[in-house]
């Protein structure tokens, strides 16, 4: 098997980081400030908390400023709302994110309604998922986004190929669908509902599965040849003596690597491109917002 049939997303996201920090201290020299962003936390979720440091981590890292608010796992909705609102007038802040999930007791579409869709670099503010719906510029998911960016790198111009999107959440499968479409591919979206998924995937040039149910699409769903994207993220129960699970993805890796032209492991595909096109988004915010905008 050929070593170049593994999609590196983390050699990627390195190189991306790169060309950010370079943005960044020329942002810095033009506006006289670091370009920043604010990351709300509520709760202590474990995964969330190495997330959301994570991200301030790479933040700083590239140059540019993060502010990290924590507020506790019982706080209201006024309190929350009340925070965004403050960082939507906050001139030094570019690029808003709440952590998700919130805890139960809040009302996740409305917290994301209440971020300036000017600072929503999650892309998740219907105004972002419309302005992707009808191809007029605005923030785009980083998951999905940064699925796109290895293909394009992969592959060149998509135009015209035969697309599965396995998955239809408003976070990844909905935009990355959307993406593939403007890219000019021939687009299907499968779900839990879809009759015959292993048919439906044979017809694709490019498979992007985003179900979160391990090692799901088996090796003999793939057309020999096609690219393979693999979002999920699974933790599979211990092994006996083992307190921690393997991390798989929703592809069976070790038998779809034999069949497709290109596919991206899991962890080390799509995993380390979700925070560097985050720091993208911000980036992008920040020039907008001092009336300079990045060339796409
Ligand atoms: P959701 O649970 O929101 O959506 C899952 C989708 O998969 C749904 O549309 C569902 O269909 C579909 N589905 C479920 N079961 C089947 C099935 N048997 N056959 C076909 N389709 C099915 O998940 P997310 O989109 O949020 O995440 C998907 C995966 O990606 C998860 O593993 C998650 O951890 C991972 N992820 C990784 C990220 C990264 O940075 N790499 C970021 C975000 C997510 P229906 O709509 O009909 O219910």
């Amino acid at each position: 098997m050929s070593e170049n049939k593994v999609i590196d997303g983390k050699d990627f996201a390195e190189r991306l980081r790169g060309s950010i920090a370079t943005l960044a201290a020329e942002f810095e020299a033009k506006a006289g400030r670091k370009a920043g962003l604010a990351v709300v936390l509520v709760g202590e979720d474990p995964a969330s908390q190495v997330y959301v440091s994570s991200k301030g981590k790479q933040t700083v890292a590239c140059g540019m400023a993060s502010f990290e608010y924590k507020l506790p796992a019982d706080a209201d909705e006024a309190t929350l709302l009340g925070m965004i609102e403050q960082l939507n007038a906050d001139p030094a802040v570019d690029g808003i994110l709440v952590q998700l999930p919130l805890p139960r007791h809040l009302d996740e579409q409305k917290v994301i309604a209440t971020i300036s869709p000017d600072k929503d670099v999650d892309g998740f503010h219907v105004t972002n998922a419309g302005r992707l719906a009808v191809g007029q510029a605005g923030y785009v998911p980083c998951t999905p986004l940064g699925c796109l960016m290895l293909l394009k790198d992969r592959l060149g111009d998509l135009s015209g190929m035969n697309a599965v999107v396995i998955g239809r959440s408003n976070i990844v499968g909905k935009p990355m669908a959307q993406l593939l479409l403007a890219e000019s591919c021939t687009v299907t979206v499968a779900h839990s509902r879809t009759k015959d998924l292993p048919e439906v995937v044979r017809r694709a040039d490019i498979v992007v599965a985003a179900v979160g149910r391990p090692e799901m699409v088996k090796a003999d769903w793939i057309k020999p040849g096609a690219t393979v994207i693999d979002v999920g993220i699974n933790r599979l129960p211990p092994a006996e003596g083992k307190t921690k699970g393997r991390i798989v993805g929703d592809v069976d890796y070790q038998g779809a690597v034999q069949v497709a032209g290109a596919i991206t492991p899991v962890p080390g595909g799509v995993g380390p491109m979700t925070i560097a096109v985050l720091l993208r988004n911000a980036l992008v915010a920040a020039y907008d917002h001092i009336g300079a905008p990045l060339a796409a």
